[in-house]
């Protein structure tokens, strides 16, 4: 069976591994687990790993399959990231190393269908490649990603081969979101959950790649704590920009006026269906933002997200106290599991922005107090 390449980035880079001995930033206390589980020889058969889209599980399953396979290990829970074995696996063409996932079964497509979930064909192709022995070594690693799209008949079908693996198979299934999964599936995997990763780490990990100190830092604190974010940033211009831009709107929202504030929820909730994942990706950004300001007025600022807003942030949060700034942020927490629970978008928006605290100043629409005497036409 063909095996489609692994995402194109980040590879593992055996030459700079993280603190934790493995080439997974930010996430030492999952690597340390799962070296762990190798030194002693109790590797499961089945792992959960969850996580946010870019915090490091496709990474962390490409490092796993490696120390499984790999030819020459420096030591038992470690690969060598340069023997035949550790680059055919970086390049996604290892025999007994395969990843499912979105990507992999848009390319087997024959017909244009919507790939929006991973189908139970899928799965069924999964189950067959199970059955098969390694033909290298004595593992076969199969990573799922995108295991969050499985839907009801396509989580029944994998459950079949969570129930009973061959002993030579070691299962990862990757999920933005865990809870999705059915308690019969989590129940029969080892748990792995990956937080963001902390921004000295994220940016450790792009120094360690050559990204200037400075550079690194910037990039990092715009990463949410997604390694994998900062990596295809670090080398893309654009996707910082775009970044950039999101945190802008995110603080234009916040600084108009009652009005212009409920405009924007009901545009948000009313487009909310074609543009799911942005408004989710909006709504992340809105938080951090909103937390920054929580964060400024308690003196905190060495643990703002968004410093390039810091001064403008600031001035804006002024106005408000503690408790004000803390019910914001719970707003916005509240609107995304509303969203997140099918509450229409556009009550859950509005909803949201009437909790946040009057902005007597509007950006926009200078209130007649702070504005200067219009001069005589
Ligand atoms: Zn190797």
């Amino acid at each position: 069976m063909a095996s489609t390449p692994v995402s194109a980035l980040p590879i593992t880079d055996w030459a700079n591994p993280a603190p934790g001995g493995w080439p997974v930033w930010g996430q030492d206390a999952a690597v340390a687990r799962l070296r762990q589980a190798v030194r002693h020889d109790r590797v499961r058969h089945a792992f959960l790993v969850a996580g946010p889209d870019g915090v490091g599980k496709t990474t962390l399953a490409q490092a796993l399959a490696q120390v499984l396979c790999c030819q020459d290990r420096p030591a038992p829970d470690l690969a060598c990231g340069r023997c035949l074995t550790c680059r055919k696996i970086a390049r996604g063409v290892h025999p007994d190393v395969q990843t499912f996932g979105l990507e992999r079964q848009a390319t087997m497509a024959e017909t244009k269908t919507k790939n929006t979930t991973l189908t139970i064909e899928s799965m069924r192709d999964l189950a067959a490649t199970t059955a098969l022995r390694p033909m290298e070594g004595r593992w076969r690693v199969i990573a799922v990603e995108d295991a969050e799209t499985l839907q009801g008949p396509a989580q029944e079908a994998l459950l079949k081969t969570l129930e009973e693996p061959p002993g030579f198979v070691v299962l990862l299934l990757l999920a933005d979101d865990a809870e999705l999964l059915l308690p019969t599936i989590r129940s029969r995997c080892q748990a792995i959950e990956l937080r963001p990763a902390n921004r000295p780490a994220v940016a450790a990990a792009l120094a360690a790649h050559g990204t200037q100190p400075d550079r690194a830092d910037e990039i990092a604190a715009l990463a949410n704590g997604r390694p994998g974010w900062a990596f295809r940033a670090a080398a893309d211009a654009k996707l910082i920009k775009k970044r950039e831009d999101a945190v802008e709107r995110a603080l234009a929202w916040i600084a108009g006026s009652a009005y212009d504030r409920l405009v924007t929820a009901v545009r948000l909730g009313d487009g909310f269906t074609k543009q799911r994942p942005e408004t989710f990706a909006d709504l992340g950004t809105l938080l951090g933002v909103w937390r920054d300001a929580l964060l400024l007025r308690a003196a905190l600022p060495h643990h703002l997200t968004y410093r390039g807003i810091a001064e403008r942030l600031a001035e804006l949060a002024r106005g408000w106290n503690l408790d004000d700034l803390h019910q914001a942020v719970c707003a916005v927490q509240t609107c995304l599991a509303d969203l997140e629970s099918n509450v229409r978008p556009r009550l859950a928006m509005e909803t949201m922005v009437l909790q946040w605290p009057i902005n007597s100043n509007p950006s926009d629409s200078p209130s007649p107090r702070a504005a200067p005497p219009r001069p005589p036409r």
